[in-house]
């Protein structure tokens, strides 16, 4: 390949998923500056930015406010903060040699004409031409200026031909324009055209890759062996016929989805999506049986300790009296019994291992593994969730993924075409409402009076404060500070504290506590926030409400209304509020529906937030949105059917083209 970059540029342009030339061609544009007009300096718009001309007169470096350098032309100044001494003989020689400067950037008034600030500029000689497209600004990375990746690209336009992967009668039947001009289009656009049809097609081509990925990395998972676990076996035919309640109509449904893939010969990756408290505990138990049944084993993730805990009990508790072994992996476990615990896993004597994530990261070696679930998915990073996936699929188990953060449709379609899904859209009978309340924090005195009240009538409250870890805002109430004073203002109340610094054990034993009804009022930070399962807790309050997100108030809401009560849920919140916080606070108020708040949410926060993009460090998708782009993604899916019906070599490119450095776009 002709004109390669250096190395050092190489390894900043693959920081931005740029491995060839190729790439470069579909890097494309933020936004661009208008270059190809002149303002005259006496109309440049006053702070905006603008392109002028003036020939240069003198140079002078000024020392107020600051060392700059001040250029002066005719009727406009120019001032460079931050120079190199060869910038001042540039402009001199400009002088010398009767050259104008050619700059762009904000105009503003000052004394004697206009001045700029620390302009973009050129020096050029009178009457040199206008560009007649718009400058492209690129997204780019720290030490790689806009000029050099501009040469970049269009080196990479001038020598690389724009082959079009979509066949001529797809393109039409989705109205789509032609790719190449796109492309060449976006980097480099006249004044005034419209970019609509080339953006479109561009997002359309990468939503279709996207679809055409995950739709083969599913049948890929469709021509690999797992074993087939039988759906009526005696553990879990006995199971079924005594059940703890009647399951509902969504459980059912989807206890047969379940059953009916891990019956199958293949790896199952299944998504089981449900708002809290919908009951996804006994369908993971199901599943765990028919492994059982198949003289398998079976692992349960959870993201934390204390929900590992409890799913240890509720599982020894249905599961014990079949004859079932499970073993339970914690922190807390001394070095005797953890060795214990990870050799019934290894021989097969336990049946069911229950734990944190480090069932998997800490080696743990199953004697016969044939099915994964993780519960309360979201809440492992999206990295954790990758791997975690990677690794239930080197043991060519089938999985089970556990969400009670809904995903709306759209990003559903975009981001789990990989995944079969489950959902349970409906709760257990008898649930009894919340009411949700928003009270100002100077109304602390009357939400004591409810907690006593509660109390006083045999029901329990939690008290959730923000979370204390690597915090340093001073009005951060530290659940340490607010237990204190709980108790001191709480006289004979037994109130416990549980928080994600205590030892495991600790922790345990305050759930415990609080679960058997030896405290009333549980003071606690998020650790509570997933699974938790204390029927009797009636009354919820959330300190500082307003710095936590949506999913996770939902979730935390989800502690109450368990049991046989109507429960309270009291949202404190400290003034002023924020435009966002107030946003949130409302969505929460008036919506009970976890599916309804998601939606809220992916507006509020945008796509990237709220799958957790941050945490991976890549945009999921450069250029379409999920959201905005619905149609297109509608689009995109039928067209990656049917393009996954023909030659699969065009296939391997397009998604070659779209994905190339980045990671991959399978991630639940
Ligand atoms: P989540 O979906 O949030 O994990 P859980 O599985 O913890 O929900 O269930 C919430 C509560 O509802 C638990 O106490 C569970 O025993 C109970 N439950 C689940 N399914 C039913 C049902 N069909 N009828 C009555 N109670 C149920
Ligand atoms: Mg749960």
């Amino acid at each position: 390949m002709t004109r390669e970059p250096p190395p050092a540029t190489a390894k900043k342009l693959a920081r931005l998923g740029i491995r060839s030339r190729f790439d470069l061609l579909y890097h494309l544009p933020l936004r661009y500056e208008d270059e190809t007009r002149l303002t005259p300096l006496g109309e440049a718009p006053v702070e905006a930015p603008a392109l002028v001309e003036a020939p240069v007169r003198s140079t002078e470096i000024a020392f107020r406010p600051k060392r700059q350098l001040v250029v002066h032309c005719d009727g406009l100044a120019l001032r460079f903060l931050n120079f190199y001494g060869s910038q001042t003989k540039q402009f001199e020689r400009a002088i010398e040699e009767g050259r104008l400067v050619r700059a762009y950037g904000e105009l503003r008034p000052a004394r004697g004409g206009a001045e700029m600030i620390h302009p973009r500029y050129r020096i050029v000689a009178p009457g040199e031409p206008l560009p007649a497209t718009l400058t492209p600004v690129y997204p780019t990375t720290a030490g790689l200026g806009q000029a050099t990746l501009r040469k970049l690209v269009q080196d990479a336009l001038e020598d690389e031909a724009i082959e079009d992967t979509l066949p001529a009668a797809m393109q039409r039947r989705y109205a789509l324009a032609p790719l190449e001009d796109s492309v060449r289009l976006l980097h480099a656009p006249p004044p005034g055209a419209d970019l609509a049809a080339a953006w479109q097609r561009v997002k359309f081509d990468e939503l279709l890759a996207q679809q055409l990925q995950l739709r083969l990395a599913r049948r890929k998972r469709r021509e690999k062996v797992a074993p087939a676990l039988p759906s009526s076996g005696p553990l879990l035919k006995r199971f079924l016929g005594k059940l703890p309640f009647r399951l509902t109509r969504a459980q059912q449904r989807v206890m047969a989805e379940l059953l009916r893939d891990l019956a199958q010969p293949h790896p199952m990756q299944r998504l089981l999506q449900g708002d809290v408290g919908s009951g996804k505990t006994i369908i993971a138990a199901i599943g765990c049986l028919a492994a059982v049944d198949a003289g398998a084993q079976a692992a349960v993730m959870a993201p934390t300790e204390i929900l590992a805990e409890q799913h240890y009990r509720k599982f020894s508790a249905w599961l014990a009296p079949l004859g079932v072994k499970i073993a339970w992996l914690h922190g807390g476990l001394p070095a005797a019994a953890r060795k214990a615990a990870r050799k019934a896993i290894a021989t097969g004597e336990a049946s069911i291992a229950i734990g944190t994530q480090a069932l998997f990261q800490e080696g743990v070696e199953f004697a016969r593994l044939a099915l994964a679930i993780v519960d309360e998915q979201h809440r492992f990073g999206v990295k954790q969730r990758l791997e975690l996936r990677r690794k239930a699929e080197l043991a060519v188990a089938h999985q089970l993924m556990m969400s009670a953060t809904p995903i709306p449709r759209t990003l559903h379609m975009t981001y789990h075409a990989d995944l079969d899904v489950s959902v349970i859209d409906e709760l257990p009978p008898g649930r009894k409402p919340i009411t949700t309340r928003l009270y100002s924090a100077a109304r602390r005195g009357e939400v004591l009076e409810r907690i006593r009240a509660a109390c006083a009538e045999g029901q329990q409250a939690y008290w959730v404060c923000p979370v204390i870890e690597e915090s340093k805002d001073r009005d951060l109430q530290a659940a340490l500070d607010a237990h204190e004073e709980l108790r001191r203002e709480l006289p004979g109340l037994r109130v416990g504290l549980v928080h994600g610094r205590m030892a495991p054990a600790d922790k345990a034993a305050a759930m415990q506590a609080f679960a058997a009804g030896a405290t009333q009022l549980l003071v606690c930070t998020t650790v509570i926030e997933v699974g938790v399962d204390v029927p009797n807790a009636s009354l919820m309050v959330i300190e500082h409400s307003e710095r936590f997100g949506l999913a996770q108030l939902h979730q935390l809401r989800g502690r109450i209304g368990r049991g046989a009560r109507a429960s309270d849920c009291i949202l404190l919140f400290q003034e002023p509020l924020s435009d966002a916080a107030r946003q949130r606070l409302k969505v929460i108020y008036e919506n009970a529906d976890g599916f309804a708040i998601a939606e809220h949410d992916l507006r509020l926060r945008g796509e990237g937030e709220f799958l957790g993009e941050r945490q991976s460090g890549q945009p999921l998708l450069r250029f379409a949105d999920s959201v905005a782009d619905a149609a297109l993604v509608d689009a995109a899916s039928a067209a990656a059917e049917e393009l996954l019906g023909g030659d699969e070599a065009p296939v391997r490119r397009h998604i070659e083209r779209w994905l190339g450095a980045r990671s991959d776009y399978t991630r639940v």
